[in-house]
């Protein structure tokens, strides 16, 4: 039975299990930034930013932790005082012991992410990542007696290995000949000490992303009978459907270019709308991404999107889109903001199946700075 009462540190492992670090860009600065690990937690925030209004809305509820998507520390800090904001931030948070922890862009690459809830919102159906990441796919092979075949493959598909897509449990299993001799201070499962053994084996394949690693070979060690296990890992440079850029997906049925705009101005409630129309009278596909997505729209081209709705588009971008694809830049509040309670709705539903209490609260000061005239 868990204890009642999570640390950051939970909290924080709870949302590397969704958003893991080692997906966010390299230049990024996520996970837990101030504050304790061991830090009791019995009220936590949710925001988009971390401003001094919300610092304050947090003293005010008796917070111990604010889960904000931008980082809290984004550039290096030199110094911590109160000439500068982050400086001015950071004091406070220290002063009345508050956590921090920033998922940011392994947020954004996250399955159930940014852009999923951006696109859920804007009403798209069969949704699925737009520009799946590489280089994070490993495949783990290891050989077992036949008689541990099914246990060790359990453990693993339970650590995280064997997922595709929607279906779970993926293996590959051959079945051929294990030799060994144990030496005198061998414990052997099978075997004595100076005979060489012959084993009828099972070699078991088992995809899994980079960051289960640790989890899956603990989990695969932690059933098989052997006193050396013999494994091998390998790097896979298959596109990992696990994480990526941007979403796509259809919308129920397909709507103008007039009004797709309003959809997306209504869904977003936003002000308004930068945009360029595309080559299609009709609007069905779209592909998303909250936050900067410029880069995406080569990809969304090649899956023969409609529209891309994304923010931080430049003059030039629309240029080239024009004719092409209708390009909406939504703003990067509109279109990040909208994770923010599916963020907590999941934080809240996880936290209570593993028992624990916490009271989560979305910020009622989170505010796009950018004004218009
Ligand atoms: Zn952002």
């Amino acid at each position: 039975m868990a204890k009642s009462t999570p640390t950051v540190s939970d909290i924080h492992s709870i949302i590397e299990s969704w958003a893991p670090g080692q997906t966010a860009w390299e230049e990024d600065n996520v996970g837990h930034l101030v504050g304790r690990k061991d830090a009791p937690v019995r009220r936590l925030l949710l925001a988009l930013d971390l401003t001094e209004e919300i610092v304050a809305e947090a003293r005010r509820a008796r917070v111990q932790l604010i889960v904000t998507h931008h980082p809290v520390i984004f550039h290096p800090v030199s110094s911590v005082t109160d000439y500068d904001r982050t400086g001015r931030l950071l004091l406070q948070l220290i002063e009345e012991g508050i956590s921090v922890v920033s998922a940011h862009t392994n947020l954004d690459f996250a399955r159930h992410g940014v852009s999923e809830s951006l696109a859920l919102i804007l009403g798209l159906g069969s949704i699925r990542i737009l520009h799946a990441g590489e280089g994070k796919l490993e495949k783990v092979v290891v050989f077992v007696p036949k008689s541990h075949a099914d246990v060790v493959a359990d453990a693993m598909a339970k650590a995280g290995a064997g997922s595709l897509g929607e279906y779970d449990d993926c293996s590959f299993r051959v079945e051929g000949t294990g030799t060994f001799t144990p030496s005198s201070h061998a414990n052997p499962y099978i075997g004595r000490a100076g005979e060489m053994e012959r084993v009828e084996e099972v070699r078991i394949e088992m995809i899994l992303p980079s960051w289960k690693r640790g989890g899956v070979l603990a989990a695969m060690r932690s059933v098989h009978p052997y006193e050396e296990v013999a494994y091998d890992v390998y790097d896979l440079s298959n596109p990992n459907p696990y994480y990526g850029a941007g979403t796509i997906g259809t919308l129920p049925r397909p709507l103008t270019q007039d009004a797709f705009l309003r959809h997306v101005r209504r869904k977003l409630r936003a002000a308004h709308l930068r945009f360029v129309r595309g080559r299609t009278a009709l609007i069905e596909r779209v592909a998303v991404c909250g936050g900067a997505g410029s880069d995406l729209v080569g990809e969304a081209v090649r899956q023969h999107a409609d529209a891309l709705v994304t923010a931080d588009v430049k003059y030039h971008t629309f240029l080239d889109a024009e004719g092409c694809l209708t390009l909406v830049d939504a703003g990067h509040f509109e279109t990040e903001s909208v994770a923010i309670s599916p963020l907590a709705r999941r934080l809240k539903e996880e936290l209570r199946r593993q028992g624990w209490v916490v009271s989560v609260q979305l910020s009622k000061y989170m505010k796009n700075p950018v004004q218009w005239l």
